[in-house]
């Protein structure tokens, strides 16, 4: 198997491959479109209760009816996963996926940032960011949040 030189004239081959899009459908729209303007957006029901992912339907009183509501963006970490294996294109290995209960109550799935893998545990307070990690284009992320950082 041969590897291209550094410094060849490589092209395409040398560029970062984007992060996979959404399938954005009418229930999942508010959402993204949050992540593109930095608001983390949830669902909720007009019985009160929240969802995530997105859905149509609530699993609960079965209404139709929804908003959404902006979360806080703070929540800990419920679970997680530390994926080295195998290495898909344009992620980052080590990849840190965490599934974050949110402050406000519901669940969803993201990464972990700055952190070391070795670090993380359940109940790790963490805080939404929104990174722009394509040009142009806002990604969900998850850091922890460290005692005194905000104290600045
Ligand atoms: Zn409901």
């Amino acid at each position: 198997m041969s590897r291209a030189e550094p410094g060849a004239p490589s092209g395409a081959t040398k560029r970062r491959r984007p992060r996979p899009r959404p399938a954005i459908t009418h229930d999942n729209d508010f959402f993204w479109k949050g992540v593109q303007a930095g608001k983390l957006l949830i669902q909720r029901c007009s019985c009160g209760r929240l969802r995530h992912p997105p859905g149509p339907m609530c699993p609960v009183c079965h209404s139709l009816e929804w908003d959404s509501l902006e979360a806080s963006g703070r929540g800990s970490v419920y679970s997680f996963v530390v994926a080295h294996h195998p290495p898909i294109p344009p992620f980052e290995y080590p990849n840190l996926i965490v599934l974050v209960e949110l402050a406000e109550g519901t669940r969803i799935v993201s990464n972990l940032r700055s952190v070391d893998p070795a670090e993380v545990a359940v109940g790790m307070p963490v805080q939404a960011e929104f990174v722009e990690l394509e040009e142009g284009r806002s990604f969900l992320q998850f850091e922890p949040i460290r005692s005194g950082r905000d104290e600045e």
